[in-house]
C-alpha cells in the first residue's frame, strides 16, 4: 500500500504527433501521510482555538493581525475578520493606549512574554477591562527566528468590576471608622497590633497616628497592661465573645501624668472566613464627664436627703401625676411607715376623710393655675391619731414654665389649733356672757327712752341726746357679739341654715327700707332689673344684704349714695350689687378682705371700727348657698360688692 506520483508525458514525434508515452512513477507515500497529518493537527488547533473563550490574535513579526479566534471576533464585536485583517494590532486601540500595545509587541519580538492589563472598549463600544498576555511564536521550539506574535486576550470586566466595588466599599468603611464620632480601632493577631485606628481613638489614648498605627497595642499604651485590659482582650480572643463595658475607670497617660478616665466600650471578635478568630475590634466613648456630673448630682442629692432629714417639717416630692417619689424621715417617724409602705399605702391614706375632696379640689385647681396650695389639715400618726397640719404644697417649674414636679412641706399645728380653739372657746364664751347684760341694758335704754318721752316736763335734750347715744352704741356693741358668735359657729361647724322658699327681690327692699328708718344721712337706691326666690335662710341672707350695705355706708365718708341692683345671673343665678362711691379697695387687699379678721391697711382704714369679720362670714353664707361673692373696686374711686345666689327651681322661666 503506498502513494504514488504518475507523469505520464507523451513523446512527441518530429511530425508533432504523440509516438509514445514515458510514464514516471514516484512513490511518494510518506509526503502524503505527513501532509495528511498536518491537516488534522490544523483542524485539531482550530477546535482549541474555537474553543477558548478567550480572544486569541495572531499578528506577523511586525504586529499585522493574521488570525483571530471566532470568540475572540464575538469578544471585540467584531462581524468580520476581513475588516481588521493585515491592520497592525495596536491600530484597533484608542489612541492613549496604542503606546503600550507597541511597547508590547516590540517586547514580544525581542522574545519576551509580556502581561498586562487594560481598558478599552469594543469595536461596538461596550467598555471591557482586559487582562493581556502577549508573547512570541517560534516556528520550532528552538530556533530563534521569531515568526509570529500571539496575543491571548481575556475579559476580565466582571472581576474588575467586583474589585473595585470592593475597594470602594473598603474606601467608605475607612473614612466612616475615621469620622465616626466614637473611637475605633482595629486590632490584629495575639499582640493586638493596631491595624486601624481613627482619629477619636488616638485623641482619646493621647498618642498620634504615628506613634499608634501598627504597633503592638500594648506596647503603645503600657500604662493599660496593669489594668486588666489585657486579660480582658484575650478571653474575646479566646473564647469569641463580645465584651461589653458600660462603665469602667481607666488610667491613661496623658502629658506625662495618669488621668483617670471612665469609658464605655465594645470588644467586637473579627473572624476570618473559617471562623477563626484574628484580631479584635474596639469601638470606646468616653464618659468621664458624664459620669462626673451624675456623681455631683448623686452627691447634691444626698446632700439634699441629709439636709431635708434634718429639718423640723416633713418634707415630700411628688411627680405630676401626684406619685410621691420621697418622704423625709420626719414623715417616715411620724407615720411608722417605710417609704415603699407609704408610697403603697397612699399619701391620701394618711389624711384626714374630711379634708381628702377638699385637697384634691384645691390640688387640682392649682395644677392647672401652677400656683401653691396651701391648707391646714390633718395627718394621721402612728399611734392612729389625726394631728393638724399646715399642708403647703409648691410648683416646680422648667424653663417653659410647665410644672415638673411638686414640693411639699408639711408643718405640724396641733398645739397653734389647741390654742385657737381655746381662744375660740373663750370668745364663745365672752360673747355669750355679754349678750345677756348688753340686751338687759339695751331694754333699758329703750324702757328710758319711752320714759323720757312720757314726761315731757323734764327738759329732753338734756337726757335724751345721751341716751340715743348709749342706744346706737349698744347696737353695734350687739352686732359685734353677734358676729363674734357667728364666727365660733362657722368655726365649729355649728352655723345652721333655716331653709325657706323666698323671693330675694323683696326681702332686699324691705332690708333697703329698715336701714333707711334709722340711717337718714344716705340714700340708697334699688335697681330691680329681675324678680327671683332662692331656697335658703332668710335671716342669714338679710345678714349679708345689711352687712354690705353698712359697709358701703361706712367707707363712703365723702358721699352718700349707695345704689343697689337686682339682676339676672347666668348659670340661673340671681345677683345683688352693692355699689358705693367710697374710699374703694387697693387690688392687692381685694382678694383678701374676705379672709378672717383681715383689714385692709391703710391710714383711712384706721379710722372706722370694725372686726374683720363681717365680709368672712357674709362669704360663708352664700357658700353654705352654693353662691359666690365677688368684689371690684377702685381705690379712692369707690367698690361694688356683687353675690350670686342659685334660683329656686320653682321660679326657673
Ligand atoms: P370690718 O368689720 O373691718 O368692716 P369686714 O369683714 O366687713 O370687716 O371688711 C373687711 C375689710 O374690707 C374692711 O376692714 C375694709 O378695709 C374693707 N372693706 C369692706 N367693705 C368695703 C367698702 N365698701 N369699701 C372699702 N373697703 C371695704
Amino acid at each position: 500500500k503506498g502513494f504514488w506520483n504518475f507523469v505520464y508525458q507523451p513523446i512527441i514525434g518530429d511530425d508533432g504527433t504523440a509516438n509514445g508515452i514515458i510514464v514516471v512513477v514516484t512513490e511518494v507515500t510518506e509526503q502524503v501521510l505527513a501532509r495528511k497529518k498536518i491537516e488534522v493537527s490544523e483542524a485539531f488547533n482550530r477546535a482549541v482555538l474555537d474553543s477558548s473563550t478567550d480572544c486569541i490574535k495572531m499578528m506577523d513579526a511586525d504586529g499585522r493581525l493574521q488570525f483571530m479566534n471566532t470568540n475572540g471576533l464575538c469578544l471585540l464585536e467584531i462581524d468580520d475578520f476581513k475588516q481588521v485583517e493585515n491592520t497592525f494590532w495596536w491600530d484597533m486601540w484608542e489612541p492613549h493606549n496604542r503606546q503600550i500595545i507597541k511597547d508590547a509587541v516590540a517586547s514580544a519580538k525581542s522574545g519576551e512574554k509580556i502581561q498586562l492589563q487594560l481598558f478599552s472598549p469594543t469595536a461596538k463600544g461596550t467598555p471591557k477591562w482586559w487582562d493581556i498576555i502577549v508573547l512570541p511564536v517560534q516556528q520550532d521550539g528552538t530556533d530563534k527566528n521569531l515568526n509570529h506574535i500571539l496575543s491571548v486576550s481575556r475579559d476580565i470586566t466582571e472581576q474588575k468590576l467586583n474589585e473595585l466595588k470592593e475597594k470602594e466599599l473598603l474606601g467608605r468603611f475607612q473614612t466612616l471608622v475615621f469620622q465616626a464620632p466614637v473611637a475605633i480601632c482595629v486590632l490584629r493577631g495575639k499582640d493586638y497590633v493596631i491595624e486601624t485606628i481613627n482619629e477619636g481613638m488616638f485623641e482619646m489614648w493621647n498618642r498620634t497616628l504615628e506613634e499608634t498605627i501598627n504597633k503592638p497595642a500594648f506596647d503603645v499604651l503600657t500604662e493599660l497592661k496593669e489594668q486588666g485590659f489585657k486579660e480582658l482582650m484575650d478571653n474575646v480572643y479566646h473564647t469569641g465573645e463580645r465584651f461589653v463595658a458600660e462603665e469602667l475607670p481607666v488610667q491613661i497617660l496623658r502629658n506625662g501624668n495618669l488621668e483617670n478616665l471612665f469609658v464605655k466600650f465594645i470588644y467586637e471578635p473579627l473572624r476570618e472566613a473559617d471562623g477563626t478568630v484574628s484580631g479584635l475590634m474596639v469601638l470606646a466613648h468616653e464618659i468621664t464627664e458624664q459620669v462626673l456630673s451624675r456623681k455631683k448630682v448623686e452627691e447634691s442629692e444626698s446632700h439634699f436627703r441629709q439636709l431635708a432629714d434634718l429639718m423640723p417639717a416633713k418634707i415630700s416630692n411628688a411627680d405630676t401625676e401626684g406619685n410621691v417619689l420621697y418622704f423625709n424621715k420626719h414623715w417616715l417617724d411620724y407615720t411608722g411607715l417605710n417609704f415603699e409602705e407609704i408610697k403603697d399605702f397612699g399619701y391620701h391614706k394618711i389624711m384626714h376623710p374630711e379634708e381628702i375632696e377638699e385637697f384634691q379640689k384645691r390640688f387640682q385647681k392649682a395644677a392647672e393655675t401652677g400656683t401653691d396650695v396651701e391648707m391646714e389639715m390633718r395627718f394621721l400618726n402612728k399611734e392612729g391619731e389625726y394631728k393638724w397640719h399646715l399642708n403647703l404644697a409648691s410648683p416646680v417649674k422648667d424653663e417653659n414654665g410647665n410644672i415638673k414636679m411638686w414640693v411639699g412641706s408639711t408643718t405640724e399645728i396641733q398645739k397653734l389649733k389647741e390654742d385657737e380653739q381655746r381662744k375660740g372657746d373663750f370668745l364663745k364664751m365672752v360673747s355669750h356672757e355679754l349678750k345677756t347684760p348688753v340686751t338687759s341694758i339695751k331694754g333699758y335704754v329703750q324702757l328710758l327712752l319711752i320714759m323720757l318721752k312720757e314726761h315731757e316736763a323734764t327738759p329732753s335734750s338734756f337726757l335724751e341726746t345721751p341716751l340715743l347715744r348709749i342706744d346706737s352704741q349698744l347696737k353695734r356693741l350687739s352686732r359685734l357679739i353677734s358676729e363674734m358668735l357667728d364666727l365660733s359657729r362657722l368655726e365649729t361647724g355649728k352655723l345652721e341654715l333655716q331653709k325657706e322658699l323666698f323671693s330675694l327681690d323683696t326681702l332686699v327692699i324691705e332690708t333697703v327700707q329698715d336701714i333707711k328708718f334709722t340711717n337718714t344721712n344716705h340714700i340708697i337706691n334699688i335697681l330691680r332689673d329681675f324678680s327671683g326666690s332662692v331656697y335658703g335662710d332668710k335671716d342669714r341672707i338679710e345678714q349679708v344684704i345689711i352687712n354690705l350695705i353698712n359697709n358701703a355706708i361706712k367707707y363712703s365718708p365723702g358721699n352718700n349714695l349707695v345704689e343697689l341692683r337686682i339682676h339676672q345671673a347666668e348659670n340661673n343665678q340671681i345677683a345683688v350689687s352693692i355699689k358705693d362711691y367710697g374710699i374703694g379697695i387697693d387690688a392687692e387687699h381685694q382678694h383678701k378682705i374676705f379672709n378672717r379678721f383681715y383689714r385692709a391697711d391703710g391710714k383711712s382704714e384706721e379710722n372706722y371700727a370694725g372686726f374683720g369679720i363681717g365680709l368672712f362670714i357674709a362669704k360663708e353664707i352664700i357658700e353654705k348657698h352654693n353662691g359666690t361673692i365677688t368684689i371690684e373696686s377702685k381705690k379712692g374711686e369707690g367698690s361694688v360688692f356683687t353675690f350670686l345666689l342659685p334660683l329656686a327651681t320653682e321660679t326657673k322661666q
